[in-house]
């Protein structure tokens, strides 16, 4: 009989280099403090992380708001539990999409009995406040949601001017932060963002696993003065935030090891100061993008608008696009993913995101898809 260990061996992945759109890298720190022994989910030493942790998110949100807590769940549960949340059977919801994920948004709004309009822009593009300003008086609504980095197309979405604009027309702004919190400027409370989410497996380099969230006074206002019950029991901020208030209450058990991740993951960003981290992404953004241009490939998104975070060059004309993927997997045990959507087959998605944003790793993949492009190019 074949023993247990050769039937099923120990778990020893291949080195991958992460450059794909999630998860990125995590800092070995942050693996060292997934493997410290458990405490329970009430536990003074787990109260007193748990504070820690929340002022660490404000740091990095950039706010002062007191309901800023990570809910356990992917960037995903963090989306939902945005719209479950702020969205009312029957409340009027914008959703701009431009991409995948704001189409999920939509999506989200639309099972929590949202009365939806979408409004939409190519794939690569972004919305002008103007398109907002205009939607908004065609058809007033109570919320606006809007992604920030979009992960399937690479493009930043500024969204200062549109936060204005929404507030004007008396709505809530949800804004997807999950490719730019911890990579790019989020700045919650200098743009008066209500409801901005993220997750925990993108810049701020941790496992996935965590979806840090914070809302504002006048979102905190919306989900206390709700007429009906929040459609989703596990994400019902009103009742997760007892646990994370003055209250602990039980509501569900803490992923303990994911908790640590994060706070680990965030003493990490405070120490390196989130200008510097910023910097950072935006150097090794660059070197990447001329370095791609100099191999002769186009970038999807112009300059202006380009994600640091998130680069989608388009795949050059006659090159299996998957082949090189698998090619650079296989031979330089680096990740990259294909496009989503409207961009499948014609762009690669190359992120860089906390530790994975790294000089060296530029480096080897401009290397080695130059010498990939060389194989496959036709
Ligand atoms: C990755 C991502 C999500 C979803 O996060 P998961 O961790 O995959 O659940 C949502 N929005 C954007 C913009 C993303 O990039």
């Amino acid at each position: 009989m074949t023993s247990t260990s050769q039937q099923y061996p120990e778990i020893n992945p291949p080195p991958r280099t992460l450059l794909g759109p999630g998860p990125s890298m995590v800092d070995p720190r942050v693996l060292k403090a997934m493997a410290t022994p458990l405490v329970g989910h009430l536990d003074p030493y787990f109260i007193e992380l748990m504070n820690h942790t929340q002022q660490l998110l404000r740091y990095v949100f950039e706010t002062e708001n007191p309901l800023t807590i990570p809910v356990s769940g992917t960037g995903s549960a963090a989306m939902e539990a945005s719209v479950a949340n702020m969205v009312e059977p029957g409340d009027k919801v914008l959703v701009c999409a431009n991409g995948y994920f704001g189409h999920r948004l939509a999506d989200m709004a639309e099972r929590y009995g949202g009365d939806v309009q979408i409004i939409v822009r190519p794939w690569g593009d972004v919305f002008s406040p103007e398109e907002v300003s205009a939607a908004l008086k065609a058809r007033p609504a109570q919320v606006v949601a809007i992604v920030q980095a979009e992960t399937s197309t690479g493009a930043l979405q500024p969204v200062d001017e549109i936060a204005k604009i929404v507030h004007e027309a008396g709505a809530l702004l949800i804004v997807d932060a999950v490719t730019s919190l911890g990579g790019v400027p989020v700045r919650v409370d200098a743009i008066g963002i209500d409801v901005c989410y993220s997750g925990s497996q993108k810049c701020l380099s941790c496992p996935p696993g965590i979806g840090p969230l914070t809302l504002s006074e006048r979102a905190v206002q919306k989900l206390t003065t709700r007429s009906s019950k929040v459609r989703n029991w596990y994400l019902d901020l009103g009742e997760v935030r007892k646990y994370w208030g003055s209250e602990r209450t039980y509501h569900h058990t803490a992923p303990i090891s994911a908790n640590y991740a994060l706070y680990e993951g965030l003493r990490i960003i405070a120490e390196e100061g989130l200008e510097a981290r910023w910097e950072r992404h935006r150097r090794n953004a660059e070197l990447l993008w001329n370095g791609l241009e100099a191999l002769g490939i186009e970038l999807h998104v112009p300059l202006e608008h380009r994600l640091p975070t998130l680069t989608t060059p388009r795949v050059p004309e006659g090159v299996d696009e998957a082949q090189v993927r698998r090619h650079l997997l296989d031979h330089y045990n680096i990740e990259i993913s294909g496009g989503l959507g409207e961009l499948k087959g014609k762009v690669w998605r190359i992120g860089l995101m906390g530790y994975s944003s790294r000089r060296e790793n530029v480096l080897l993949l401009l290397a080695a898809l130059e010498e990939t492009l060389t194989q496959f190019r036709k």
